[in-house]
């Protein structure tokens, strides 16, 4: 089954809005396989945001990253890469979609609560980054039964 990482990012935990996040994620009906709260070193920032290191924001996208401890979360689910992207909303928190985590709790492009994996192939990348083997589950979700339909699993 398909898994995906998401971060609770600094904005987050300062404005109380970790249960809120989480609540959407777990409402929607995936199933959380790992969770832990860390702070982000610059190494793993470099390596996490290397695509943005030659950006002029990326000094203050790490400084912002290291301002708190970050909540790290791996939810399962079909499909569940792209499903929680649309859950997350677009960059630019100003422009996403109402209903989205960021259209609905956020306003900045830099503070924008939450970072989601944006395809199959990074998210198996940042799950290795940002967990353990022993830190991550598999257990039976008697509730999927309703969630999906037999075709779907
Ligand atoms: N970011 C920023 N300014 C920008 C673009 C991105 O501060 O102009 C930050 C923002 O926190 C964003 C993160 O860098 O979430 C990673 O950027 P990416 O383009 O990967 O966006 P995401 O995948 O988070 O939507
Ligand atoms: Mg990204």
């Amino acid at each position: 089954m398909e898994r995906t990482l998401v971060l609770v990012k600094p904005d987050a935990l300062q404005r109380s809005l970790i249960g809120q996040i989480l609540q959407r994620f777990e409402r929607k009906g995936l199933k959380l396989v790992g969770m832990k709260m860390m702070s982000l070193s610059d190494a793993i920032l470099r390596e996490h945001y290397a695509h943005l290191a030659d950006k002029p924001f990326f000094a203050g996208l790490a400084k912002f990253m290291k301002s708190t401890p970050v909540i790290v979360m791996c939810w399962e689910g079909v499909e569940v890469v792209s499903t929680v992207r649309l859950l997350c909303g677009i960059t630019k928190s100003r422009e996403a979609d109402t209903g989205s985590i960021r259209g609905d709790f956020a306003m900045s492009v830099s503070c924008n609560v939450v970072h989601a994996s944006d395809s199959v192939a990074t998210a198996e990348k940042e799950i290795q980054r940002f967990f353990s083997k022993d830190e991550l589950f598999e257990y039976d979700k008697t509730e999927y039964a309703h969630v999906y339909s037999d075709d779907e699993m």
